[in-house]
């Protein structure tokens, strides 16, 4: 297939990129660099497989040539309003790219008559009230809470690509990604893993937000590619969770981290990112296990052992 995959140079497209190149397909990238890192993709510079285009897909797309599949995965997606590249900072472009966003790629794949998949996101579903959290849970988003500039162009982006399903036959996707971590993650973009796995390589204290005892699952990001990989050679046209259903508190991740980096500081209390910041968050794979035959395999240690040297590599520390 000629795939075309926006936000190519952000953490997740930048992996499904060279994972989609690996299985021989022809990965054509977009993006227009607000949060994502040439050096993300400068390792596929010259690959045939590969080319790439610098455009905000908030506006019209031209890509020349047959696609035979569009993968949206552009928009900020750091909620950590310390960050510059936090949604909270880029309010009109997060919702531009969801809303604006999917509704180019969509009418991209339309007239391509390609398969089409949107990233979405646990965000959908809020500071849950139901856990786990199944696919048919509506979900408990605030409307002009500090993340509904990213939840509600999400939700808006998951109807529109049904739409396209429903009324124009488009054969359409949705992956809901759940916390993943790994290699190329931006070190500033302030989320738990870049912000507590570097102040641990450095020796610093772990900021905790909170008491710590809020929960994630986190995935490390082969698994995820893998998940995503399979919802796109599948037939499965509504919203399927991808992440890793093991929980644990943000205190438990931030020992766990401090453990294996052998950092001595122990954890500094701040105040909590919002009252707005999800309590519990965990996803039931239940669809991706029957549609799938997909879970994770990578356990949060083995994967914190793989993505340990790029952040070492990144600091300049031995
Ligand atoms: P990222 O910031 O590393 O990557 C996003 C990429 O999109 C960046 O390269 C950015 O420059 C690009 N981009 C943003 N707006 C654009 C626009 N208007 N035009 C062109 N390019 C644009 O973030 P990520 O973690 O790789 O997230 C990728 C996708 O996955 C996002 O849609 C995000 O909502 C979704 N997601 C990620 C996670 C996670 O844990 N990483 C969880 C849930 C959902
Ligand atoms: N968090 C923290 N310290 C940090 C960064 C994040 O305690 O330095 C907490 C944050 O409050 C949240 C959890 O870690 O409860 C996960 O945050 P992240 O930004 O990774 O994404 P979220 O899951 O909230 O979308």
């Amino acid at each position: 297939m000629r795939i075309l995959i926006t936000g190519a140079a952000g953490f997740l497209g930048s992996h499904l990129s060279d994972r989609l190149i690996k299985d021989g397909h022809d990965v054509v990238g977009m993006d227009n660099f607000i949060t994502g890192s040439q050096e993300n993709i400068a390792h596929l510079v010259g690959n045939p497989q590969f080319t790439f285009y610098r455009h905000d897909v908030s506006n019209y797309i031209f890509v020349p040539g047959k696609l035979d599949a569009v993968m949206h995965f552009a928009s900020p997606a750091s909620p950590n309003p310390s960050s510059p590249y936090a949604y909270f900072n880029l309010p009109i472009q997060t919702m531009k790219a969801g809303a604006l966003g999917t509704h180019n790629t969509l009418g991209l794949a339309k007239a391509n008559n390609a398969r089409f998949l949107l990233a979405s996101t646990s965000e959908i579903y809020g500071d849950p009230v139901e856990h786990p959290q199944s696919e048919t849970y509506a979900g408990n988003v605030d409307i002009t809470g500090p993340r509904a500039v990213y939840d509600e162009a999400k939700r808006f982006a998951e109807s529109l690509t049904l739409a396209y399903h429903r009324q124009h036959g488009v054969d359409t996707r949705i992956v809901r990604i759940f916390n993943t971590y790994g290699p190329r993650m931006d070190l500033e973009d302030g989320r738990a893993l870049p912000n507590l796995l570097k102040q641990a390589l450095l020796g610093q204290s772990l900021t905790v937000y909170g008491d710590g005892s809020q929960t994630r699952s986190f995935c490390y990001v082969d698994d995820l590619v893998e998940g995503i990989v399979r919802l796109l050679y599948s037939n499965e046209h509504m919203p399927v969770n991808i992440g890793n259903p093991v929980e644990m508190t943000i205190l438990q991740f931030a020992q766990t981290i401090n453990r294996l980096t052998g950092n001595p500081a122990e954890v500094t209390y701040m105040d909590a990112r919002s009252a707005r910041d999800p309590q519990r968050r965990r996803p039931d794979i239940t669809r991706a296990k029957n549609i799938l035959g997909w879970e994770p395999h990578i356990d949060l240690e083995e994967g914190l052992l793989r993505t340990i040297p790029y952040f070492k590599q990144k600091l300049g520390v031995a």
